[in-house]
């Protein structure tokens, strides 16, 4: 068997691996198993591309996967799991970044070879690819903060783009004709990179899950288009999977906010007041409607509840309270009470994140209901415990047409019987905007971190437990 057989085996065997895998990871008993396959996947397309004959010498592509691993690994140990989406979106720019510098440097190398589909394919790839970078590094700073969340809209901004992108693929048609104009393949380049800003820039506050299943998709098509311009078959197939599942979820994350796709990507419109300027300035202070109650008070009213629903947020990942949070539903199924967990598909900063957490604290899946599934089960249910969630249980998405979440389907916490929500202040959440749940007459407020609070409260069951007993 020649080298080229083996490196065409290897990929074919790594391909055969990211399907395996993702299939794997469409259920949560399997997905470990799913990301491990996936890893050996990589593994063997990276020895396939090492045995690759072009190669001269090896110096340089030591030296880069010594820093690359380095850097890795370093993003692997200390990023925390809060900081998953801005991670993921630091991720995308670097490979955006690649896939627009492969471009560049095969470009330099064979742009006048005359193969008109290896020139629409270069030509695709650095202009995703610029796109992807600039895009993903945008978002990154509005998931840090460091460029405002909010959406920043100007007169005729949808259109500009739109003539934007008309003149970047009219760039990569001519190219494909004419091959020698460099100057062209510069402006398509410089547009990539412009449109990533200007694509991100009036996409705000809770569309940024949509935004980063949309430049995973860029990222994914960038890479299959490099697989054509390099003649790599694995490229090929993994950039469109990656493409693929990314618009797939993003699409399914649209359905979940109940915002169409088109209308988060393109939803902007020039002169109008962006969604978030409608956001509550912070409230520092305690409302004085607010029934704020103590561990104590909390745990005698669970003493007698039945029937608990509980709803996690981006605050139990903050505070890592999920292990705290099993405990708990441990000792009210001890007292008797039928436990269920609800899951809002963008509950948290990334697409299952609550449901990752909870994984990890073996919370058993088959306690986890999706919104469809439990939302009307809420009017009959004792006690609804919000743990670190607020935007997912806000009622204006259902009852205030200018609300900026307006139209997104939430957890109908307000409907239950009691609800006990555990957050340190009345401070909004990612959409910045203020929550009336937390000042209806059946909440009970619980103010402080939440794991220290609901480490508390379990103890405090477990007392009311034994003295009723
Ligand atoms: P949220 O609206 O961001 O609210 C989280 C709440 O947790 C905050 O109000 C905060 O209140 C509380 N909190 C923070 N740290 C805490 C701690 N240590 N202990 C107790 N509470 C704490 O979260 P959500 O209800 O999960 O909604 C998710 C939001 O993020 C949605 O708007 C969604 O669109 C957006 N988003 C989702 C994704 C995704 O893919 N899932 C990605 C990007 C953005 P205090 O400060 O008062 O404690």
């Amino acid at each position: 068997m020649s080298t080229v057989d083996v490196v065409q085996l290897l990929y074919l065997c790594a391909s055969a691996l990211f399907i395996l895998g993702l299939q794997n990871l469409g259920n949560p008993d399997t997905g470990r198993r799913g990301v491990q396959m996936a890893e050996v996947g990589m593994v063997l397309a990276v020895v396939g591309t090492l045995l690759h004959h072009e190669i001269v010498s090896y110096q340089w592509i030591i030296i880069s996967v010594v820093i690359g691993s380095g850097i890795g690994t370093a993003m692997g140990l200390f990023i925390p799991m809060v900081k998953m989406p801005e991670r993921i979106a630091l991720s995308h720019a670097f490979g955006g970044l690649a896939v627009a510098l492969v471009g560049v440097s095969e470009y330099l190398r064979h742009g006048n070879d005359g193969n008109m589909l290896v020139m629409a394919a270069t030509g695709l790839e650095v202009f995703l690819g610029a796109l992807t970078f600039t895009g993903s590094l945008m978002a990154f700073g509005k998931l840090q903060g460091v460029i405002t969340g909010k959406p920043i809209t100007y007169r005729g901004q949808n259109i500009s783009n739109l003539l934007a992108v008309g003149i970047a693929l009219s760039g990569v048609v001519y190219l494909v004709f004419n091959p020698d104009a460099v100057a062209v393949f510069a402006v398509v380049v410089s547009l990539g990179l412009a449109l990533g800003v200007l694509l991100v820039l009036p996409i705000g506050g809770a569309d940024m899950p949509v935004v980063i299943c949309l430049l995973n998709a860029y990222a994914g098509l960038a890479a299959s288009a490099t697989g054509f311009a390099l003649g790599n078959n694995v490229l090929i197939i993994c950039g469109a999977l990656d493409g693929g599942s990314g618009i797939i979820l993003g699409l399914m994350m649209s359905k979940a906010m109940n915002r169409s796709f088109r209308n988060v990507v393109f939803g902007a419109t020039a002169g109008a007041a962006p969604a978030a300027t409608a956001a509550a300035p912070g409230l520092k202070s305690v409302p004085s409607s607010a029934n704020v109650g103590s561990v104590d008070d909390a745990a005698a009213v669970l003493a007698s509840a039945r029937s608990v629903i509980i709803v996690p947020g981006y605050g139990m990942a903050v505070s890592q309270a999920q292990h705290m949070v099993r405990d708990l539903a441990a000792a009210l199924a001890a007292n008797g009470a039928e436990v269920r967990y609800a899951i809002h598909p963008v509950a948290g900063r990334m697409p299952g994140h609550m449901n990752v957490l909870l994984a990890e604290a073996n919370v058993p899946y088959e306690q986890l209901f999706d919104l469809d599934t439990i939302n009307d089960d809420f009017a009959a249910t004792d006690v609804a415990i919000v743990v670190g969630a607020n935007d997912v249980v806000n009622p204006a998405a259902k009852t205030q047409p200018s609300s900026p979440i307006y139209g997104m389907p939430v957890l109908a916490v307000d409907k239950a019987r009691t609800a006990i929500c555990f957050k340190r202040s009345f401070d909004p959440g990612f959409a910045g905007i203020e929550n009336e749940l937390f000042t209806k007459s059946s909440t009970m407020m619980v103010l402080g971190d939440a794991r220290k609070s609901v480490s508390s409260l379990v103890q405090a069951v477990k007392g009311e437990v034994r003295q009723a007993a």
